[in-house]
């Protein structure tokens, strides 16, 4: 028996076509056996309450346990409390507890009652509802609005100590940026699993303007696998996979064992990576007993 872990992010479908790809991903993952499916809440202009509803249908048609992303930012304590208990009610005992960028609701909130302050004063709110499994965001390459990188550290250790469960990375291809955040993080006294965020490529120009607003690096090696086949989704959809394969065959090899997909509801086609993590859990956690 060992603690290998895939989850497997999606974001809310907006529209039929959306809708179509949204389950049809999900339903060849389920069969990949996750840890858990997680389902963005208000990212990527989708709306809050299509949020919980997606939730509410995954949870219904599926065996694979729901982690329900939540951000603070815009609301009220009294309006995120009452999402957290319905999420509850719902049967959904995971959050992905966050800020959120909804800087401009942010005051309006305010005007409208108690707001939180921090995601560590979420958590604890949160805890206060239902005894979550929380996980928190960070951030190998530093938050872009971070003061600087021992300031974001600092936040993320309040955020764990607050009594997150695990961390898991903003999307990263550099895997020397992925060893010094690991070393700042273990300098500061982390302990908590921090998940390796990894992201396939399904369109390499969206993702690099993406990348530069999250303060991402891109190495050379991506520019030239993914540039020739800028105009082809069927070869970028098969140098997607090989990337993402040898990604984590490389975070394998550093001892990680759990990893979260951002699938952007796309499938792909990871069970080599599962039966290879399998294969070598007991080697790598041996040597990180
Ligand atoms: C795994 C993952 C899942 C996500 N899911 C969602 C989602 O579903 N919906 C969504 O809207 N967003 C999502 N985000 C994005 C997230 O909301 C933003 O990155 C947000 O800016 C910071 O959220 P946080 O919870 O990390 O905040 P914090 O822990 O508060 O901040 C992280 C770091 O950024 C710094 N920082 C953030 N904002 C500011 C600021 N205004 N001024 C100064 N410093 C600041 C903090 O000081 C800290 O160093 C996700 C991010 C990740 C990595």
């Amino acid at each position: 028996m060992n603690d290998i872990g895939f989850s497997y992010e999606f974001f809310p479908p907006c529209n039929l076509t959306g809708e179509r790809r949204f389950w049809r991903s999900l339903g060849c993952l389920e069969v990949m056996d996750p840890t858990f499916f997680s389902i963005t809440y208000g990212a990527l202009g989708s709306g809050q309450e299509n949020s919980l509803s997606t939730i509410k249908h995954v949870v219904a048609e599926s065996q694979v346990p729901v982690a329900a992303h939540l951000t603070f930012e815009g609301s009220t304590k009294e309006e995120i409390n009452a999402v957290a208990k319905r999420l509850s009610e719902m049967g959904v005992d995971r959050i992905v507890a966050l800020r959120g960028d909804d800087r401009e609701n942010a005051a309006d909130a305010k005007k409208r009652g108690p707001c939180y302050q921090s995601v560590p004063d979420f958590i604890a709110g949160l805890l206060e509802i239902y005894p979550f499994d929380i996980s928190v965001a960070c951030y190998p390459e530093v938050h872009p609005k971070a003061k600087n990188a021992d300031a974001d550290i600092h936040q993320l250790k309040e955020k764990l100590d607050a009594g997150a469960n695990r961390a898991i990375t903003q999307f990263f291809f550099d895997l020397d940026e992925y060893d010094r955040f690991r070393d700042r993080a273990a300098s500061a006294g982390i302990t908590s699993s921090i998940v390796p965020g990894i992201l396939p490529i399904r369109d390499f120009t969206k993702m690099t303007q993406f990348a530069g607003r999250c303060g991402t690096k891109i190495p050379q090696r991506l520019y030239k696998s993914f540039e020739p086949a800028i105009d082809n989704t069927e070869l970028t959809a098969l140098i997607a996979q090989r990337e993402a394969e040898s990604f984590i065959d490389q975070l394998i090899d550093r001892g990680s064992n759990h990893f979260h997909i951002y699938t952007l509801n796309q499938t792909i086609d990871l069970r080599q990576c599962v039966e290879q993590a399998q294969r070598m859990a007991p080697a790598s956690q041996a040597a990180n007993a």
